[in-house]
């Protein structure tokens, strides 16, 4: 296959870019250009920080297992993609919500044989519970009503179903409260003496330890000692040695007490803290693995004064050059992220725009349209080299907005969101593609990603 011939007006565009084009193999290269002309914007999502990222975790919080969390769609970063870095760094539990999740990742080609997959929420009417236990699928069971389904389905499947207790500790979502766990423990002790169920752990989950004032640290006190009485007395009941997890990525963390047999990192794996208000991605040694990439739609010269998007809640302060950036609430940008000058002052999210004098942020301005959304470049764009059809940046790791490198905390900052939300929110029509996927996979692991998708 011949590399392929790039316009001077295609090399511009991707200059802007994570993306490193021309030290990509020719089949990489072409993946690339396959993606720009499917859509304009791209998820680049780099294999190896996601490895890091689970690597450091796995050595911080030993001997406590990791769980690499991945339900919806791994935070927006793909399943089996996200599922096969966690894998490599070691890990030998997953962790979905969704019945249908853990289901995809065993057809995708993780067999039991690579890890546990195990998932936390199901409807005792609809669940796929036989094909789960045949595709040796661990399931939480949180009611009464979903221990019988679940034993029922382990008959019909003609095996043994593992389980894993979930217990409110004050969350109120999922799980068994005091006042019905003994019921719960004495069902479950005749179905394992059948040889319907095995009862391999418990768990519950934290509402607050991603907060730092002091009622927060005393309700995740709270929360972890009314666990370990569940556990404690699962265990005189006779579930001996059953796995106990409760910790998500920010209590595994700050509390090392919390970790227990097994901790439960979601957010932290993709490579941010639980909240912007701890930390950078650098503070806790993490690298965010996803960098949102988009081409401009159109650019032009405006005068002062003119409004923008709906509402006029935005007017150019003087004269200056406005670019649309192709993606809008359609695409999981929040439409919170627009800025307003008037007739109240709220900045807009950032973006990394390369200009002829190096990158420069630039704000979304105006309320985020459907599609699309526009910045303002703050100067006419000859004087800024900018050209329809530049490759912008939206959100990646790095230093942070103020040293030109977004990242989607800044984004959750200037939408009043969560970076979970940031990343999780992007819709599937943007094209997730991977970097230094080759680097970290042998060629059987590979084989599981969409070749399409492999930049390198
Ligand atoms: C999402 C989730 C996690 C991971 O939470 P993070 O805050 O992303 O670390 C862990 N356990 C359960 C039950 C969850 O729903």
């Amino acid at each position: 296959m011949p590399f392929p011939v790039i316009t001077p007006r295609q090399q511009h565009s991707m200059a802007g870019s994570a993306v490193d084009f021309k030290n990509l193999s020719c089949q990489g290269q072409s993946n690339y250009l396959k993606a720009l002309r499917t859509f304009p914007g791209q998820a680049i999502v780099d294999f190896s920080a996601l490895v890091e990222n689970m690597r450091r975790m796995r050595s911080l919080f030993a001997p406590a297992e990791v769980m690499g969390i991945v339900k919806a769609n791994a935070y927006g970063h793909g399943l089996i993609p996200s599922c096969l870095a966690a894998l490599k760094a070691g890990c030998s539990w997953i962790g979905v919500a969704k019945a249908q999740e853990a289901l995809a990742i065993r057809r995708g080609g993780i067999g039991p044989g690579m890890c546990r997959v195990l998932a936390w929420l199901a409807n005792c009417v609809w669940a796929p519970y036989e094909e789960m236990i045949e595709e040796d699928i661990d399931i939480a069971l949180g009611s009464l009503d979903e221990v019988e389904a679940v034993s029922n389905a382990a008959q019909r499947a003609g095996r043994r179903a593992r389980v894993h207790i979930v217990v409110d500790t004050g969350f109120s979502r999922n799980g068994f409260l005091e006042a019905s766990f003994e019921k719960a423990l004495t069902l479950l002790k005749r179905l394992s003496s059948e040889g319907r169920l095995q009862v391999v752990g418990i768990m519950s989950h934290f509402s607050s330890a991603d907060a730092e004032d002091k009622e927060s640290g005393r309700y995740t006190d709270l929360q972890f000692g009314s666990f370990s009485r569940f556990a404690a007395r699962a265990r005189e009941a006779g579930f001996d040695n059953l796995l106990r997890h409760i910790a998500n990525s920010a209590s595994s963390f700050s509390r090392s007490l919390t970790r227990l047999d097994m901790v439960r990192p979601g957010n932290s794996f993709y490579g941010y803290a639980a909240d912007y208000a701890l930390g950078s991605p650098q503070d806790f040694g993490l690298t965010p693995a996803l960098t949102l990439e988009a081409q401009l739609a159109k650019v032009k010269d405006v005068e002062e004064g003119r409004c923008v998007s709906y509402g006029r809640t935005y007017r150019t302060e003087g004269e200056t050059s406005l670019a649309i950036v192709p993606l809008g609430y359609a695409d999981g940008i929040l439409r919170t992220a627009g800025g307003s000058n008037s007739p109240s002052e709220k900045s807009g999210a950032p973006v990394r725009v390369l200009t002829s004098s190096g990158p420069e942020i630039a704000r979304a301005c105006g309320k985020v349209c459907m599609d699309q959304f526009m910045i303002d470049l703050g100067a006419p764009m000859e004087s800024l080299g900018v050209m329809e059809g530049d490759t912008v940046r939206l959100f990646g790791p790095g230093a942070g907005e103020e040293k030109g490198e977004p990242t989607a905390d800044d984004w959750a900052r200037r939408s009043e969101s969560i970076s979970y939300v940031i990343y999780t929110n992007l819709s599937l029509k943007i094209p997730r593609l991977y970097l230094n996927a080759k680097r970290e996979l042998g060629e059987k692991e590979l084989s599981l990603l969409d070749p399409e998708c492999v930049l390198s």
